[in-house]
């Protein structure tokens, strides 16, 4: 026992087809190019069909068609698309962009995980700067004081400062403790 829907896919017809195929052929011995409708069975009698979107209408007992129905023995081939000569660009530009969605989603995550409100990160924002700085050059608060002012960082300071030696006095002068 099997459902319905393995029923009607074992038993139905398989196009060979798809909408979009791009195909050559022979209609009343007029040749055409065109792209696939689709390709389907509607009356087993007559046999699978094909409507094909043609690129130039075609003139035939004195009407012009753009669409027609075709067999399967009509279809000689498969069309192959003529290669572009920007191909090669239009590969780079579109790695490209999809370089700049990946920085950009990397540092929308750092916002995220550091609770940065969406409205600050949201779209382009971190296409030309990074999440946790402000993306001025040489900001004297967020930038690296080793590569400004060849100084240590703040955490690096704090972890090598001299917990033995008391600095904080008070203003006269008096330990505070
Ligand atoms: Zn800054």
């Amino acid at each position: 026992m099997s459902t319905l829907a393995e029923y009607f896919n074992a038993n139905r017809y398989q196009p060979k087809y798809f909408i979009g195929d791009r195909v050559f052929g022979y209609y009343n011995k007029i040749p055409f190019i065109g792209s696939v409708g689709n390709d389907t069975l509607i009356n087993p009698e007559v046999g699978p069909q094909i409507s094909i979107h043609l690129d130039l209408p075609i003139h035939l007992h004195g009407e012009i068609y753009s669409v027609i129905i075709v067999k399967h023995k009509d279809i000689k081939q498969y069309v192959k698309e003529i290669k572009m000569s920007h191909d090669t660009d239009k590969f780079k530009h579109s790695k490209r962009i999809q370089k700049e969605n990946n920085v950009i989603k990397k540092q929308q995550k750092i916002a995220k995980a550091n609770g940065v409100p969406e409205h600050l990160y949201e779209g382009h924002r971190f296409a030309k700067h990074n999440a946790m700085d402000c993306g001025n050059p040489g900001c004297p608060v967020c930038s690296n004081p080793r590569r400004l002012w060849n100084e240590l960082t703040t955490q690096e300071k704090r972890q090598f400062q001299d917990v033995e030696i008391q600095r904080m006095r008070h203003s006269n002068g008096l330990s505070p403790k």
